[in-house]
C-alpha cells in the first residue's frame, strides 16, 4: 500500500514545482556533457563536430600553377610572335623544361608555371600562328602582363601550417572537401549520440494496425521521434510500445540503459493520471531535475538522470531521460525545446540552444494569460513583411490544441508568445525559435498560398502573399476578383478553425465559370471589430480593386456581432435585395435566420455581401445569388459602357463626410486586420 502512494504522481508534483522554460534548458545544459570524441573515417564525418584542431602540412599550391588556359611566359618579353617550347598541363608536367625570354609554354588551368615563366597570358588574349620553318609551334601574344600575372604562387591557397578547420566546427559538404585536401581521411570527431524511444500507453496501438479497437489510438509519437532524432544525427533504437505497468516500464528501462544510449526519450505517462507511472520510475532509477515546466504546449515535462557505474568495458555515464508529455503536439515541441540542446551538446555543439529570428504575425493572435506559448508558425521571407522593411514574416498554423498534430505540421518555427490578457495584432514582430530548415517552406509557403487561394484550404494564412498579388491583377481586368473575409474572434485568435472561410472559397471556385471566371484572390480573418473589419473591406475594395467581397459571420445578435455596422458605413449604394434572397434561401433551413442582420451593397467599384457565419449556409446564399450575380458583377465591371458607366472608385466618388470616414481608418491601419500592407 506504501508503495502504491509512492506511485501517486499528484502527491509529488505541486504546481509550485513548475520552472520556466529557459531555466529548464539552462539546467538541461548545465547537467549534460559532451560525449568522448571517437575517430571515424572521412565518409563518416559529414555532420559531425570536430573535435581537434586541424592543419594543413603542406601548401596549397604545392608549386605556382597558372589560374587561366593558355601560355606561360617572361612578363618582360610583352607582346609579339614567340616559339611555344612546352606544354604544361594540369598533372602533366613539363618537367625540366625552362621557358627562357624570347620563348613561351602552353599551360592548362592548374598546370605548374615552369621554370623560367613568371606570367600567363590565356588564350583569348593570344593567336595561334603558323608554325616556323623547324615545324615548331608559334603564337602570338597579344597583350603585356606584368609579372605573377595569373599565377597563385605556392601557398596561394592553403599556407603551410594554416588551421583550416578548428574543433567544434561542424562538418559538412566544404569542409569534407578541406579535409580531403589536407589528406585527412580519419577525423576525430564527437560521435552521434544513441536516442532510445519508447511511447507508454495501454491505448496504443502500432501503426500498422488497421483497425482500432475501442478506446485505441495508432501510437504516432514514436514514429515522430525517431525521425526527430535522425534529423539531429542520432543513431536510434526504437523501443516500441510500453503498457501503463510499473513492470513493463522498468523492464523497458533497463532495456534502454543496456542498448546504450546516451538518451532516453519516452512519451505518455508523466501527467497527472493515475496510470502516468513513468515519471515516478524515473524518480525511483534516477534522479529528477524537474517535472513540470511553465510553458503551452507541455507542462507535463520530466527531466532525470540515471547515473550509470562504470563496467569492465564501458566507464561510467549519465544518461539524459525525457519523460515527454504524451500529446503528440507537447511532445514534439518539448522534444525541440529540451531535448534537442540536450542531444547537440552531447555531439559537440558549441551553442546547443535553437536559432531565433524576429518576424512579424501575419495575423492576430490571442496570448495565453497563464503560460508562455510556443505557438506553431510557418516562417518566410518578405520583401515587405509588415514593418515595411525586408524580414521574416510568420503565419499561425492554425487551431493550436496540443492534441492536433497537424498544427505542427509545416510548422518551421514555434514563436515565443508572452504570458498576457491581450490580441497581438497582426504585424507585431515576435521572436521565432526555428525548428527546422526554413529554405523549402520559404518557397513552398507563397505556392501553398496561391494554392490555398483557389482550393480553400485551411492554410491560406500568408495574407501578406495573397492581398499582395490580388494587388498585381495579374489577369488584367478579365477575371472577376473575388476576396473572402472571415470574421471570427475565435479564428482570428487561433483558438478554432476556420471552416466558413475555406468553404466559401471552394464555393466560388466551383461557381468560377458561371460568375464569369471568378478567382479568390485574397483571405483574411479578423477578429469581431468594426475597424479590423473596415480596414480589410477597405484595402480590398479602394486599393486591391476586388470586385466582390463576401464577409462570413457576425450578423447576428450577440454582443461581439458588428459585422453589419462595419459594412454599412462603408457602402455608397445598398443592395437590399441580395440580402432578402439570402434571407429567404437561408429560412427554408432554419427559422432563426430571421435574425440575419447582414447588408449588401456597392463601394466603387466593388460589391459587398455579409453572408451568414455557418459554412452551409455561405453555400446556400451562394447558390441563391447565382442567378443574380453575374449580371451585377459586368454592370459593377462597367459593360455596356454607354448604359451602365463603370462606377467610380468611392474616393472620387463620395461625399466628403463618408470619405472621411474611410480615409481615418485607412491612415489609422489597424494592426487588427491580417490583410497585408
Ligand atoms: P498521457 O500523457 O499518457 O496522459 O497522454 C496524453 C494524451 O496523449 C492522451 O490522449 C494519449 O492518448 C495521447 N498519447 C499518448 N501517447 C501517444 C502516442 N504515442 N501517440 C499518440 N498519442 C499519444
Ligand atoms: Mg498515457
Amino acid at each position: 500500500m506504501a508503495e502504491e502512494n509512492k506511485f501517486h504522481p499528484a502527491a509529488m508534483c505541486p504546481p509550485s514545482s513548475m520552472i520556466s522554460v529557459e531555466d529548464a534548458v539552462n539546467l538541461v545544459l548545465s547537467i549534460t556533457k559532451r560525449l568522448e570524441p571517437v575517430t571515424v573515417p572521412l565518409h563518416e564525418a559529414l555532420g559531425l563536430i570536430l573535435a581537434t584542431d586541424l592543419q594543413a602540412p603542406d601548401p596549397l599550391p604545392p608549386y605556382p600553377a597558372s589560374m587561366k588556359d593558355g601560355f606561360a611566359v617572361v612578363a618582360a618579353d610583352g607582346p609579339g610572335d614567340y616559339p611555344v617550347v612546352a606544354e604544361s598541363r594540369a598533372g602533366n608536367d613539363a618537367e625540366g623544361v625552362v621557358v627562357s625570354p624570347g620563348t613561351v609554354a602552353y599551360i592548362t588551368t592548374g598546370g605548374p608555371v615552369p621554370d623560367g615563366a613568371d606570367a600567363v597570358v590565356q588564350v583569348e588574349n593570344t593567336q595561334e600562328i603558323e608554325r616556323s620553318s623547324e615545324g615548331m609551334k608559334r603564337v602570338r601574344i597579344l597583350t603585356g602582363v606584368s609579372k605573377g600575372h595569373d599565377i597563385r604562387p605556392v601557398g596561394y591557397d592553403i599556407e603551410k601550417g594554416t588551421v583550416v578547420l578548428r574543433s567544434g566546427e561542424k562538418i559538412g559538404a566544404a569542409e569534407i572537401g578541406l579535409l580531403a585536401t589536407i589528406g585527412i581521411i580519419m577525423v576525430k570527431v564527437y560521435p552521434r549520440p544513441t536516442i532510445s524511444v519508447l511511447s507508454t500507453g495501454d491505448e496504443l496501438v502500432d501503426p500498422s494496425s488497421h483497425s482500432l479497437g475501442r478506446g485505441q489510438i495508432r501510437d504516432s509519437n514514436r514514429a515522430m521521434l525517431l525521425a526527430a532524432c535522425a534529423q539531429e544525427q542520432c543513431k536510434v533504437c526504437d523501443l516500441g510500445i510500453v503498457r501503463d505497468e510499473k513492470e513493463d516500464l522498468e523492464n523497458m528501462l533497463d532495456k534502454a540503459i543496456s542498448v546504450g544510449a546516451d538518451v532516453i526519450l519516452s512519451s505518455g505517462g508523466v501527467s497527472m493520471g493515475d496510470k502516468d507511472l513513468v515519471k515516478i520510475l524515473l524518480e525511483k532509477r534516477g534522479t529528477t531535475h524537474f517535472n513540470r515546466v511553465l510553458m503551452k504546449p507541455g507542462k507535463p515535462l520530466t527531466f532525470a538522470t540515471i547515473d550509470i557505474a562504470a563496467t569492465e568495458t564501458q566507464p561510467e555515464k549519465k544518461i539524459l531521460a525525457f519523460g515527454l508529455p504524451g500529446n503528440p503536439v507537447s511532445c514534439l515541441v518539448c522534444f525541440h525545446l529540451m531535448a534537442i540542446p540536450a542531444i547537440r551538446c552531447l555531439a559537440g555543439w558549441r551553442d546547443p540552444k535553437p536559432c531565433r529570428v524576429n518576424a512579424c504575425i501575419s495575423e492576430p493572435i490571442r496570448l495565453d494569460p497563464f503560460r508562455p506559448e510556443f505557438h506553431r508558425a510557418t516562417v518566410w521571407w518578405e520583401q515587405d513583411n509588415g514593418s515595411g522593411n525586408p524580414g521574416f514574416v510568420a503565419a499561425s498554423t492554425g487551431h493550436q490544441v496540443s492534441s492536433r498534430l497537424l498544427s505542427m505540421k509545416s510548422a518551421t518555427a514555434l514563436l515565443e508568445l508572452p504570458v498576457g490578457n491581450t490580441i497581438l495584432t497582426a504585424g507585431t514582430m515576435v521572436r521565432a525559435l526555428l525548428i527546422s530548415d526554413i529554405s523549402y517552406m520559404n518557397a513552398f509557403q507563397k505556392s501553398v498560398s496561391k494554392e490555398c487561394q483557389s482550393s480553400g484550404g485551411q492554410s491560406a494564412r500568408g495574407h501578406y502573399q495573397t492581398t499582395e498579388d490580388s494587388s498585381k491583377a495579374e489577369n488584367g481586368d478579365k477575371e472577376i476578383k473575388v476576396a473572402i473575409l472571415t470574421v471570427s474572434d475565435t479564428v482570428a485568435s487561433g483558438a478554432g478553425p476556420d471552416r466558413s472561410g475555406p468553404r466559401a472559397v471552394s464555393v466560388v471556385n466551383s461557381a468560377s465559370e458561371g460568375l464569369g471566371g471568378a478567382r479568390v484572390v485574397a483571405t483574411a480573418a479578423v477578429h469581431d471589430a468594426v475597424d479590423a473589419i473596415q480596414e480589410c473591406i477597405q484595402r480590398w475594395s479602394d486599393h486591391d480593386k476586388v470586385d466582390l467581397i463576401l464577409t462570413t459571420g457576425g450578423t447576428g445578435f450577440t454582443p461581439r456581432d458588428v459585422t453589419p455596422e462595419a459594412t454599412k458605413p462603408l457602402l455608397h449604394k445598398e443592395a437590399p435585395g441580395l440580402v432578402q434572397v439570402m434571407l429567404q434561401e437561408s429560412l427554408k433551413v432554419t427559422k432563426t435566420a430571421v435574425l440575419s442582420r447582414a447588408v449588401a451593397g456597392i463601394r466603387g467599384s466593388t460589391l459587398i455581401i455579409n453572408m451568414p457565419g455557418n459554412p452551409n449556409a455561405v453555400a446556400e446564399c451562394m447558390d441563391a445569388l447565382m442567378p443574380a450575380l453575374p449580371h451585377a458583377l459586368r454592370q459593377l465591371r462597367g459593360d455596356k459602357k454607354e448604359k451602365h458607366p463603370r462606377h467610380v472608385p468611392h474616393a472620387d466618388s463620395k461625399p466628403a463626410d463618408v470619405w472621411e470616414v474611410s480615409y481615418s481608418m485607412a491612415s489609422n491601419h489597424s494592426k487588427d486586420c491580417s490583410c497585408s500592407h
